[in-house]
């Protein structure tokens, strides 16, 4: 199928965890390993390139390297030591650009099985909280191994529906940065043995895309909160520039960031400010995300 060909055509990327290790010591070694470092992409075209034992870094993240489709480190002591996550680089979006401070209070509010929130970690050097929740037991305790292996200690993880969590508890006021990544039909993974397929079920994209909204209106509610970042793995608008448009018109005190003006796909629509990945434009799986601020007002801060 024209999916599978995608699937073989997209790079394996793998991010370094910059809590155990650097970018430097993973590149060389991979090269004592017989890996054969590339240096850094300049265009996205040159990461189709890739054979062999080649490896290159990425072109829009640093963090990131990139191997030839057919590599797997799953059982590579890298990864089993917590060096690398093994990651898409459209899954890397969120935590670099919602880019929380060194000692800041930040919420993952769907986080299982934690990739994102062990990112979250590394962009915070592990300092200041991270909370984060999901709904599903199982789910979180995958999450507690994989946070462990990565080094995580910033995090504290709860087992609850994030839209029973109270925006106005004392352990929240200090909330600026949320990361909402809710269960989405999962459509642009190209691994999924329907990933992408037209024949989505109607009901079932309007049940998701209801709970999204409610999501991210709830993420607004945190008293000190100054941006949130929306992701899905869904290529339907419908869970994504649906979402934050109604979201918007919900919440006129913020607006879309214009994220990463050297990205190549956007948003769908007038909603140009946030990105879109595909395997066909990007080398990635198919991903939204959109970042809402704060407004700022000449007043703020004065009363
Ligand atoms: N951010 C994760 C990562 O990068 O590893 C992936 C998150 S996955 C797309 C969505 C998660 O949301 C699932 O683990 C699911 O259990 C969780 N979830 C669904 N409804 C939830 C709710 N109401 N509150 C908290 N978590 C929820």
């Amino acid at each position: 199928s024209v999916q599978d060909k995608n699937a073989h055509s997209i790079p394996r990327y793998v991010r370094v965890n910059t809590l155990k290790t650097t970018v430097e010591d993973v590149i060389d070694y991979l090269k004592r390993e017989g890996y054969s470092y590339q240096g850094t992409a300049r265009r996205i075209e040159d990461l189709r390139h890739l054979s062999g034992k080649m490896f290159m870094g990425d072109v829009h993240l640093r963090d990131l390297l990139v191997f030839s489709a057919k590599m797997d480190f799953h059982n590579h002591y890298l990864y089993k030591a917590g060096h690398l996550i093994l990651q898409d680089k459209a899954s890397c979006l969120p935590a670099y650009l919602l880019d929380p401070p060194v000692g800041g209070h930040v919420i993952d509010a769907c986080a299982a099985p934690g990739n994102k929130t062990s990112h979250l970690a590394a962009v915070m050097k592990n300092k200041g909280k991270l909370f984060a929740f999901d709904l599903d037991a199982k789910r979180l305790s995958t999450m507690s191994t994989l946070l462990l292996r990565a080094g995580v200690t910033c995090h504290q993880l709860a087992n609850q529906d994030f839209l029973k969590v109270d925006p106005l508890a004392p352990e929240y006021k200090d909330v600026k940065h949320i990361l909402l990544d809710p269960s989405c039909s999962g459509s642009g993974m190209v691994c999924l043995p329907d990933g992408g397929s037209e024949e989505q079920d109607g009901e079932r994209l309007q049940a998701l895309s209801a709970f999204q909204l409610h999501c991210l209106n709830h993420a607004l509610r945190f008293p000190q909160l100054q941006r949130v970042v929306y992701s899905t793995c869904s290529i339907h608008s419908q869970e994504n520039e649906e979402v934050v448009s109604a979201c918007l018109e919900k919440n006129p005190g913020f607006r879309l960031v214009h994220l990463f003006p050297e990205w190549p796909e956007r948003g769908h629509g007038p909603l140009t400010q946030c990105l879109r990945a595909s395997t066909t434009e990007t080398l990635t799986h198919g991903f939204f995300v959109a970042m809402l601020e704060r407004q700022t007002t000449p007043s703020d801060g004065e009363s």
